[in-house]
């Protein structure tokens, strides 16, 4: 049978690449999760998906119930669950002030982190039942929260500090809305997400890779400086990014290449090691890359593990 694989936020960049590059491949039915319907189907319809190779659920990562909802709609479904891909977020580099999801979470990381957190705990069970020569759940990470990297070094700089906001749940009322209590930086909100993205992925590999054989996997895609995600930033800085990455950093990559190296995250045979954050040198060919020293912190891992696990209602 054909592999049946989640996507969330399939409607964009990344997102509908890998979808594409899946569903041409033959091999695979997506699931694409998005918010946005109507402009899913019209993506999916622009890139060529055929028909057959796709289905659109309704998924908005910024609310819990929504995460929900999806839940029992694919488990009512009657589909398998082969990989789970938690690729889709918000980033929101000029905002002055916090905004917040349904549950009061500031958004970058209540959508990115947390809502994917819900999402990947409630269908682990799905994963575990697929009879998949290999499965896995994927979460895609960046190079902007790994203070090991020049990137990384960019400031506003990641860091998740002593957790306490996150402790307090980031509604910016009785608490900050940054993790590490600080005041509100849009740009800094969305690599403190990504931390907790490979810190979760991290923290998966060594609670259940070892009973389920599930595989757990992050990666660093390359900088795919042409996306939506770059959407919210100032017109000078869309102009400029795409050449300067090209040009000066080396580190672009087109949306179709990125999404060939999340597919094959998904679907090549030969990556099937747990626990590991891909990246891709200049041939194209992927590698294990080491992650920060924070986005290895087991201690850490396993406290955002705890922490949210109560913010989502599963404790
Ligand atoms: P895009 O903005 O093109 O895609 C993001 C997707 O996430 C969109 O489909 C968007 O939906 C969806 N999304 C946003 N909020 C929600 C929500 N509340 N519920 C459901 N879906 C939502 O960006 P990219 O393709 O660049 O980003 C994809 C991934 O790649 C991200 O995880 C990002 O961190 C990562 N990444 C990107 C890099 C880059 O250079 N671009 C580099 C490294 C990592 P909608 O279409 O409705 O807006």
């Amino acid at each position: 049978r054909k592999g049946s694989v989640i996507i969330t936020g399939a409607s964009s960049g990344l997102g509908l690449a890998t979808a594409k590059a899946l569903a041409e491949s033959g091999k695979w039915h997506v699931i694409m999760a998005c918010r946005d319907f109507l402009k899913a189907e019209r993506a999916a319809k622009s890139v060529g998906m055929a028909k057959e190779n796709y289905t659109i659920m309704h998924l908005d990562l910024a609310s819990l119930d929504s995460v929900r909802q999806f839940v029992d709609n694919f488990k009512r479904s009657g589909r398998p669950l082969d990989v789970l891909v938690c690729n889709a977020a918000v980033y929101q580099p000029t905002a002055r002030e916090p905004s917040y999801t349904a549950d009061g979470f500031e958004l970058s990381v209540g959508t990115n982190h947390l809502g994917h957190f819900l999402l990947s705990r409630l269908l682990l069970d799905d994963l575990k039942q697929s009879d998949y020569p290999s499965k896995r759940l994927i979460i895609v990470g960046s190079i902007t929260g790994n203070t090991n990297t020049l990137a990384g070094n960019v400031p506003p700089k990641a860091n998740l500090g002593d957790l306490r906001g996150l402790q307090g749940g980031l509604n910016g009322l009785n608490t900050s809305s940054m993790i590490d209590g600080a005041d509100f930086d849009g740009a800094k909100a969305y690599k403190d997400s990504k931390v907790c993205n490979m810190l979760t992925m991290q923290e998966f590999h060594r609670r259940y890779h070892e009973d389920t054989g599930i595989t757990f996997a992050s990666l660093y895609p390359g900088c795919i400086a042409t996306t939506g995600l770059f959407r919210e930033h100032i017109p000078l800085f869309r102009l400029l990014f795409p050449p300067f990455q090209k040009f000066i950093t080396k580190g672009f990559v087109s949306e179709e290449e990125a999404g060939k190296r999340l597919a094959q995250v998904v679907s090549d045979p030969s990556l099937t090691k747990s626990g590991v954050y891909w990246s891709w040198n200049k041939d194209s060919a992927s590698f294990e890359n080491q992650l920060s020293e924070e986005a290895s912190d087991a201690e850490k891992a396993r406290k955002v593990w705890e922490i949210s696990e109560k913010l989502v209602g599963l404790r």
